[in-house]
């Protein structure tokens, strides 16, 4: 039987629809969800993601300025920017869009963000608080990850787990996010010796390389639940994912697609994240 299949876009919808309700409640009550979004130069991804995002908080009522700067801006601009964003009562979420130019330190960027409105989770002492199992805003593309695994009451406790990438967007805090649940969780990485001896033990498998396709039916357990974080455009102009979906199917029990699997979710747990600081921000002028 082939493989079910996890719908981000429905998922995403279904979700949105209770946030906007959220949005509306803190609205009415003078919290209307405020994103600042900074976008450095002209990277046309970046352009495109950061135009998805605003589209979505407009979709569901969240207040959203996007804030352009050059590629040659110095990296004292870029600080004084999120200084001056940290200060402002009406934003609730700052998002700075990666990649940054190799003037601008991104390390220096993330820590100078105000921690309770790093929506995006990147933060240190967010990563240290997801780290240690505390409260803290976690990273939107895992986050979006658990969210479909819930959805479809996939157990994860004691289960296998397997992340194959490492970065620190995806990887490491899916793999946190998966211990954090009492999963047995894997990590694996480009010098893994075996890929395929770690994925076929999976009960789990979260692939997020960036490497098109590179995820074979016979590298997965049979009736395995694969998610598919990565987004690869090929030559022909094709998004494909990680995974090759058309064989994988025919094996797994269940699948995210690409597109819409994760990406929508991604955005979607950032207008969660947004309107949760919007919650935080309404609670504190109430008490
Ligand atoms: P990075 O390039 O930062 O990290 C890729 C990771 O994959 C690295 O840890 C690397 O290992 C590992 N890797 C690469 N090749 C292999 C291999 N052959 N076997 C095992 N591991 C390998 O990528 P990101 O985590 O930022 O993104 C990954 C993918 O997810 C991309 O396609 C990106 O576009 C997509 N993405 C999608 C999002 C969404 O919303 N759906 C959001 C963010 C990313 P090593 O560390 O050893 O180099």
């Amino acid at each position: 039987m082939p493989a079910q299949i996890i719908d981000g876009i429905a998922l995403s919808a279904l979700l949105r629809g209770k946030l906007e309700h959220d949005v509306s409640a803190l609205t009415g009550a003078g919290c209307r969800p405020g994103l600042a979004v900074i976008l450095v130069g002209e990277n046309p991804a970046s352009k495109v993601y950061v135009r998805n995002k605003i589209k979505a908080c407009a979709h569901i009522g969240i207040h959203s300025e996007l804030y352009e700067l050059p590629s040659d801006v110095s990296e004292k601009q870029v600080l004084d920017q999120i200084r001056a964003l940290n200060a402002a009562p009406h934003i609730d979420g700052i998002l700075v869009q990666l990649p940054l130019p190799v003037q601008v330190d991104e390390g220096k960027v993330l820590e100078t963000l105000s921690v309770e409105k790093d929506v995006d989770g990147f933060h240190v002492q967010n990563v240290g608080s997801l780290v240690v199992g505390k409260p803290g805003f976690v990273p939107c593309t895992p986050a979006g990850c658990m969210a479909m695994l819930d959805h479809i009451g996939c157990p994860i406790e004691g289960r296998e787990a397997v992340v194959v990438g490492r970065s620190n967007i995806v990887g490491k805090p899916m793999a946190l996010m998966l211990l954090q649940r009492s999963a047995t969780v894997t990590i694996c990485t480009s010098r893994t010796a075996d890929l395929a001896f770690h994925t076929r033990r999976a009960d789990i498998l979260v692939v997020a390389t960036g490497k098109p396709r590179m995820i074979g039916a016979d590298m997965v357990k049979p009736g395995a639940v694969v998610i598919d974080v990565g987004i690869n455009r090929l030559l022909d102009g094709k998004l494909v994912g990680d995974v090759d979906f058309d064989a994988v199917s025919a094996r797994a029990g269940w699948i995210t697609p690409v597109p819409g699997g994760v990406g929508p979710m991604t955005i979607t747990m950032l207008l969660a994240n947004t309107v949760r600081s919007a919650q935080r921000r309404a609670d504190s002028v109430s008490t």
